[in-house]
């Protein structure tokens, strides 16, 4: 029996078939399947861009918004979960109260369709300085150092206020903050960047995010991954 991290409930953490034969660390649940059914999953029909929501047209309105500053370069993205109540009061008691027991949560939400998603750099977008002063832990790399190998080349400028306090027009109006680390060579021809962060909102970090790689790594191939749109 295992204890849930989220209600305290005990529950039997099953182990499949083919873990039990794996030469890889054996993950056990460490969440029960009540607390895991509140995260709903992105409905089949989306964006097929972005997994955002679907409109009458060929991709949703983030995306036909994007398309008309960047063309044919829009950034294509991979989400799992609806940002509902659920997953909302779990990333605030994760980022606004620090709680760092989370992460384990958030790593099991995406552990298996993570995995499947190959690339040459997994990149997270970086914490602002301030912000990891104050929690004392990189949010984004917490949730996915565990499932894949970590490139951490991207830096965010010191002194500028966090996406998650600001309404949707501000965040679409927010500067470039990100730069990529000085000393940092890649010796392949052709490669795969997945881009890593948590909630894919406006998709303007994302995009900012994008843009700096793509300057210092034009060869690549560059997309994201979040936990949620
Ligand atoms: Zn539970
Ligand atoms: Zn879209």
């Amino acid at each position: 029996m295992k204890k849930c991290i989220l209600c305290g409930q005990l529950f039997v953490a099953k182990v499949s078939f083919i873990q039990l034969f794996s030469w890889h660390k054996q993950e056990t649940k460490c969440i029960c399947s009540n607390c895991q059914s509140k995260y709903m999953r992105i409905p089949d029909k989306h964006c097929p861009n972005c997994f955002g929501k679907l409109s009458q047209n060929k991709f949703c309105l983030d995306c036909i918004n994007w398309q008309k500053i960047y063309g044919k370069k829009l950034l294509k993205n991979h989400s799992l979960y609806l940002y509902n109540e659920a997953f909302h009061d779990l990333m605030v008691n994760y980022k606004r109260y620090g709680d760092y027991a989370l992460h384990k949560v958030l790593e099991e939400l995406c552990r298996e369709d993570l995995t499947k998603r190959q690339a040459d750099l997994y990149v997270p977008v970086p914490t602002s300085p301030e912000h990891l002063e104050q929690r004392q832990f990189d949010t984004i790399s917490s949730i996915y150092s565990n499932l894949v190998s970590l490139t951490c080349v991207l830096g965010k400028k010191a002194g500028l206020s966090a996406q998650g306090e600001k309404n949707r027009a501000e965040r679409l109006r927010s500067e470039q903050s990100f730069f990529v680390k000085k000393n940092f060579t890649i010796n392949l021809k052709k490669y795969k960047i997945l881009l890593l962060d948590d909630i894919y909102t406006t998709g303007r970090t994302l995009y900012h995010a994008r843009d700096a790689l793509a300057e210092v790594f034009p060869n690549a191939k560059i997309s994201s991954f979040t936990l949620c749109r």
